[in-house]
């Protein structure tokens, strides 16, 4: 089985319908509405790690800073790091999560 490992081309921030749009390098445009991009927080804090089970869950309640997304930095050549307006910005999302949640890989 060959994976393609696909990267972004350009990412830009809708803040009027509240959502990150991502264009990739094979043409695909995918979109993350904010809040569910948030509960995604891959970050230790968020998601948990080992043992402890992490803050986030489907039954959290965001605020709308926490909620709401203010600039995504480039890391490394495999993924981005959404920073949000309450200062969280430790989630480090691969381009491959990022992929396979939009349906494309
Ligand atoms: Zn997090």
């Amino acid at each position: 089985m060959v994976t393609q490992f696909h990267r972004p081309t350009d990412w830009a921030i809708d803040a009027t319908r509240r959502v990150l749009t991502v264009t990739w390098d094979d043409g695909a445009v995918s979109e993350y509405a904010w809040e569910p991009l948030r509960r995604a927080c891959p970050c230790a804090y968020c998601s948990g790690e080992g043992s402890f089970a992490g803050n986030v869950s489907d039954a959290t309640v965001f605020t709308e800073r926490q909620a709401t997304l203010d600039r995504v930095y480039p890391v490394g050549r495999y993924g981005i790091t959404p920073a949000w307006a309450d200062g969280h910005d430790t989630g480090i999302y691969t381009f491959k999560m990022l992929r396979t949640a939009a349906g494309l890989d």
